[in-house]
């Protein structure tokens, strides 16, 4: 919508600028003056709108190699769009539709919100994350879960607490602070979350832990690449 309507006041732009060079004379020969101000500004405003946009589609570029590097393929991160976000009335942060033979696609759309906890977290010195790039990171990680083909949300939800670490220290973080962020989650947060998400066997030694040894319950922090 906003690439839209930059491109057609870019357009308006070119359109006057080639009316008036093949029209430089009017009929009696005096020459037209170059409309200056009308393209300046429509060149302005369309430029304007464009820098959200470019921002836009470098966020998703940018998540889109983390989450290929967490799911070992490539995948795809869309950032909700201001549009989609004001038609949109699920509670949940981020999904991966699934396709009609079950199988989850490798693509997923991360809400506006977390997108922008996403943004300001990689821009961060990663020292100490607020709660809600917290849980951004753990989006992320979580959705790469399913683009990776985990179904089942208490299984996605432990296979990713497990790479939160990996995810943070993709998004910028150095292991100290990722390993935090991962204990962070597990600690705060995944006690809180409601019961589909949650399985006994998520615990250390449990029917769910694969010894990473980025896993928030491992005793010291791991040596993430
Ligand atoms: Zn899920």
């Amino acid at each position: 919508m906003l690439t839209w309507l930059a491109v057609a006041l870019l357009a308006g732009a070119l359109s006057l600028t080639l009316r008036w060079a093949m029209r430089r004379r009017d009929a009696l020969g005096r020459p037209h003056p170059f409309p200056l101000v009308s393209v300046l500004l429509l060149v302005s405003l369309g430029a304007g709108l464009l820098v959200p946009v470019v921002r836009h589609h470098r966020l998703e570029g940018r998540l889109s190699d983390v989450a290929s590097a967490l799911a070992g393929a490539p995948v795809v991160v869309h950032c909700q769009t201001a549009g989609q976000q004001f038609v949109d009335v699920g509670a949940e942060l981020g999904y991966v539709r699934y396709g009609a033979d079950g199988v989850p696609e490798r693509a997923t759309l991360i809400k506006r919100a977390a997108c922008s906890d996403l943004s300001s977290y990689l821009r961060s010195d990663h020292d100490r994350p607020s709660r809600d790039q917290l849980i951004a990171v753990h989006v992320l990680s979580h959705e790469v879960r399913h683009m990776a083909g985990t179904t089942g949300e208490a299984q996605a939800e432990c296979e990713a607490m497990q790479r939160d670490a990996a995810a943070a220290r993709l998004l910028g973080a150095d292991p100290q602070e990722a390993w935090q962020l991962a204990r962070g989650y597990w600690r705060e947060i995944y006690p809180r979350m409601p019961d589909e998400y949650v399985s006994s066997d998520c615990v250390a030694g449990g029917a769910l832990d694969e010894r990473l040894e980025s896993a928030p319950w491992a005793e010291t922090a791991p040596a993430l690449p």
